[in-house]
């Protein structure tokens, strides 16, 4: 069965979708994404990510795209003519085509992309074994909490931690505090068994998983607390765990090539896994 893909209004097959040369994502990486997960055919907290997409469109003034009815019609028509059960849903919003100058052209729309796809399962072996990290420095702008497809210094990080044979790379910011992963939010466990996540500031991300986790921890009366904590901190923490909607919750259980604690993921991780998960299957 062929691929399909949406663009700016045309269901159109996957290889040759495009876009025009003059598209300001193209060129300026003037837009903005989401990545939601489809389990059992259904889309995973999509009012989150419709939520933060409305605020990612708002900060970068993007006006005039597509609202959510429409849009929640072709995300679930481009599930279904990919008939994608369990994957990924991408979608992508510029300011539009134009010819190129950095100010906001007058006469542009909105060009909305849509893609999805199938993928495999978390690897058994990254959840029984858990992942590891090295840290970099940030050298992001100081949007980052914007979810644009500006994502260069990601793309480098991330391929920094796959030289090094790393899962992730945490970044770190001039105080040296860990911001969060090239596409994956940080969080620690302490000694004392306190859940530490970055509050949602400028310098990362909010994530949908992070949101969504918070929420569990909260109902579920756990210590958590939303604070910056350093590279030393996180060596020397008890368990450590990224979350995203690609890779949901995983341990990570060696940072820099040192172990976190016994280098087994931890109990508490585990827990928030499996909590995590139930949330997924139940909103799916
Ligand atoms: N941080 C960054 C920089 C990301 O790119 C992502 C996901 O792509 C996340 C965090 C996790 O966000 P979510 O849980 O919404 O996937």
């Amino acid at each position: 069965m062929p691929r399909i893909a949406y663009v700016d209004g045309v269901y159109r097959p996957h290889a040759e979708a495009a876009v025009h040369i003059e598209d300001r994502g193209y060129q300026f990486a003037d837009g903005v994404y989401e990545v939601i997960a489809i389990r059992g055919g259904k889309l995973v907290d999509e009012e989150l990510h419709l939520v933060r997409l409305r605020r990612s469109l708002m900060e970068l003034r993007i006006e005039g795209a597509l609202a959510d009815a429409p849009l929640k019609f072709v995300l679930r028509e481009v599930i279904r003519r990919n008939a994608v059960v369990d994957g990924i849903v991408y979608l992508q919003i510029s300011r539009g085509i134009a010819p190129r100058d950095h100010a906001f052209p007058k006469a542009a729309r909105p060009i909305l992309v849509v893609t999805a796809r199938r993928t495999r399962p978390v690897n058994p072996t990254q959840v029984d074994e858990g992942v590891s990290v090295i840290t970099i420095p940030d050298i992001r702008w100081q949007r980052c909490d914007i979810k644009t497809i500006s994502l260069v210094a990601n793309v480098l990080g991330k391929q920094q931690a796959r030289e090094a044979g790393a899962y992730e790379a945490w970044m770190v910011d001039g105080e040296g505090h860990i911001t969060e992963g090239t596409s994956t939010n940080a969080w620690i466990v302490t000694a004392d068994n306190q859940i530490v996540s970055r509050g949602a500031d400028h310098h990362i991300l909010d994530g949908v998983t992070r949101q969504a986790l918070i929420a569990l921890l909260r109902r579920g009366g756990y210590n958590f607390v939303e604070r910056p904590f350093t590279v030393t901190e996180a060596k020397a923490a008890r368990e450590a765990f990224l979350t995203s909607t690609t890779s949901d919750l995983l341990p990570v259980t060696s940072i820099d090539g040192q172990p976190v604690a016994n280098g087994a993921p931890g109990l508490l991780t585990q827990k928030l896994r499996a909590d995590y998960l139930a949330h997924v299957a139940e909103s799916a």
